[in-house]
């Protein structure tokens, strides 16, 4: 099964994916996360990825897409993946829906996690992650045992460059702007449900799997 999860900066998107991945037994892929491993490993990738990522900026679709689509294609995918934070842009879509088809696959269900933008304005200022594995934290509503230690792996936890300041206003502004065309997108597919994540994990959580499952019996 292969899901695409769009969801706004500080939507929760991070934090249910990767609750949904291990429910489902699939690969959970954050382009994010993908970036900042490169970022710390200081190759090419990372190099190129770097200035746009620290103006709050997407990365050019060429350079993203080949990052995904090489990854997809190693073992660990092949029974399926969670996308988070893959496509952005109507362009990264159909890139995507053209290699799928490639290999036999397909995009089984898109979900947009809706969350107001003043709630995800809070959130985000709030928001810390922890360097070994990006946990993600909140200061104000999910602190850690220990100020400023990750509770599952002790690495420090530190604020995104990109969490503070002009970048924050400007991520939203792209993915409400640009983003959430997807939404578009995939609702013409018939294949896009809608959650409200302005709720707790569990509940979200609960909600998600339901609609995948509703989802997909009603496709089979
Ligand atoms: P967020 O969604 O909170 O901004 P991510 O960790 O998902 O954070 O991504 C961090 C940055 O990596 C983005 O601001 C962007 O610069 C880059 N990035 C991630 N995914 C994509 C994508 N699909 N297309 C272009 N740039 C991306």
């Amino acid at each position: 099964m292969n899901i695409i999860l769009i969801g706004a900066q500080g939507s929760g998107k991070g934090t249910q994916a990767a609750m949904l991945a291990q429910s489902l037994g699939i690969r959970h892929i954050a382009s994010g996360d993908l970036f900042r491993q490169a970022i710390d490993a200081q190759n090419d990738l990372g190099m190129q990825a770097k200035t746009y990522i620290e103006r709050g900026d997407l990365v050019p679709d060429n350079i993203t897409v080949r990052m995904i689509l090489d990854r997809i294609e190693q073992p660990d995918c092949a029974a399926g993946v969670l996308f988070d934070g893959f496509p952005r842009t109507i362009a990264q879509a159909e890139a995507l829906d053209s290699e799928l088809v490639h290999i036999g696959r397909q995009i089984d269900v898109t979900v947009y996690l809706s969350v107001p933008r003043e709630v995800l304005l809070k959130r985000l200022s709030g928001r810390y992650i922890c360097r070994a594995n990006q946990h993600v934290y909140n200061i104000n509503t999910r602190p850690p045992k220990v100020a400023g230690i990750c509770d599952l792996d002790g690495s420090e936890l530190y604020q995104r460059s990109d969490d503070r300041g002009e970048a924050v206003q400007k991520r939203l502004d792209i993915f409400f702007n640009e983003t959430l065309r997807l939404t578009d997108y995939y609702a013409a597919q018939h294949k896009l449900e809608e959650i409200n994540g302005n709720q707790g994990i569990e509940q979200v959580h609960e909600a998600l799997v339901r609609q995948i499952r509703e989802h997909r019996d009603t496709t089979a």
